[in-house]
């Protein structure tokens, strides 16, 4: 139904959507996720022509919607949007901003809009607000009555973008029942949204943009149990970090123990992990620490509020060096007291680069 190809949009040099191609079928939903500033909203707006793309094609059923022949508000009828801040109408009333688009745009008579729109306010649960203006509904209230506005067009897809949240939380369920509702009845849909679980069970696919690309596309269950990227993974499972870069054997130890102090007070980690970890940096550093005026050591910490994961990973170039595998060392206090608290999940020599990751044991 929506076909884009090589789809890119730039404001001056920034580079906001980098030749995205993807395909939407009908009856399809599709969740769109990912970090604010990735370019999910312009997505949007480029699909519904509020943003000119600066290359690519753009199909609906078919027809290449760029091209320049084609009418702009016949696209918007098809493809219509639902917008975080509402953009109701505050001078009419809930009603007349239903019918205002079909009598204008579709040259429906005002009786019979009437009935249609009286009929989207009850499959919206706001036929008694008729009367009411915006400013006399709540949020929750509000964004239905653009969902209804929005189908009273007769649009054949739907986009969304962040539909609730700008809501107060107690109000947001009430949104997104509307929505399932409309993924019940077949309606083709578009969701950019930071509600999780509800994309989760509302989606067919789910694209996972980052950096002006779709990154990752997979269904619900594999986008959310298991991401293949490493960004996605970062993404769903809410992974912070914190890295320090030690060059010579004179670092500033201090500073690094109050950075990785308040690492851990901000992510909330609770005493005990907080002081094994310390104490693994520590004798970690023990085992670089010869060749450190030869080497520089990238140490990263990472830790998912998700899963409360706490991960420590360990980067030096050069040749292959793995301080944990050393046969002088078996006896190594040390060495045991960095494999009492963690387990390796990973020691790799790739392109000059070795990479040791260790997960803390819970
Ligand atoms: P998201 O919806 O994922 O948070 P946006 O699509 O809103 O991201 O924005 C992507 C990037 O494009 C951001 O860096 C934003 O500052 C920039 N941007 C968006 N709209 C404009 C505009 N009209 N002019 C210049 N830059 C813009
Ligand atoms: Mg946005």
């Amino acid at each position: 139904m929506i076909k884009v190809e090589n789809l890119s949009k730039k404001y001056g040099d920034l580079v906001v959507l980098k030749n995205i191609s993807t395909e939407i079928k009908k009856g399809e939903v599709v969740s769109i996720i990912g970090p604010s500033g990735t370019g999910k909203s312009t997505f949007l707006r480029c699909l519904n022509l509020l943003d000119e793309p600066s290359s690519g094609s753009i199909f609906i059923d078919g027809e290449n919607i760029l091209d320049k022949k084609v009418d702009v508000s016949k696209i918007r009828q098809k493809m219509n949007m639902v917008f975080q801040s509402f953009n109701l109408f505050s001078h009419l009333s809930v009603l007349e901003n239903l019918t205002l688009g079909p009598i204008k745009l579709k040259g429906i008579s005002k009786e019979e809009a009437e009935n249609k729109s009286m009929d989207l306010l009850r499959l919206v649960g706001l036929a008694e607000k008729a009367d009411n203006y915006p400013d006399e509904l709540s949020g929750g209230q509000k964004q239905r009555v653009a969902i209804a506005r929005c189908l009273a067009m007769e649009p054949e897809i739907i986009l969304f973008d962040e539909p609730t949240s700008a809501l107060d939380p107690t109000m947001v369920s009430e949104v997104l029942s509307v929505i399932r509702r409309l993924a019940k009845e077949g309606m083709t849909m578009a969701i950019v949204t930071h509600e999780m679980a509800f994309a989760r069970d509302v989606s067919n696919r789910v694209f996972y943009m980052d950096q002006g690309l779709i990154y990752e596309e997979g269904s619900p269950k594999q986008i959310f149990d298991a991401p293949k990227k490493d960004r996605t993974k970062a993404f769903i499972n809410r992974i912070r970090n914190f890295v320090f870069q030690i060059k010579t054997q004179d670092f500033d130890f201090y500073a690094l123990n109050g950075e990785i102090e308040g690492f851990c007070e901000k992510q909330l980690i609770s005493k005990l992990m907080r002081a094994n970890l310390l104490r693994v940096v520590e004798e970690l550093l023990i085992l670089y620490k010869p060749f450190l005026n030869k080497i520089e050591l990238e140490l990263e910490i990472a830790h998912s509020e998700k899963t409360n994961q706490l991960s420590l990973i360990c980067q030096t170039k050069g040749k292959k060096f793995n301080p944990l595998d050393n046969k002088d060392l078996e006896d190594d206090i040390g060495l045991k007291i960095i494999c009492k608290f963690t387990e390796v999940v990973e020691f790799k020599w790739a392109d000059n680069q070795n990479r040791l990751e260790l997960l803390f044991i819970n």
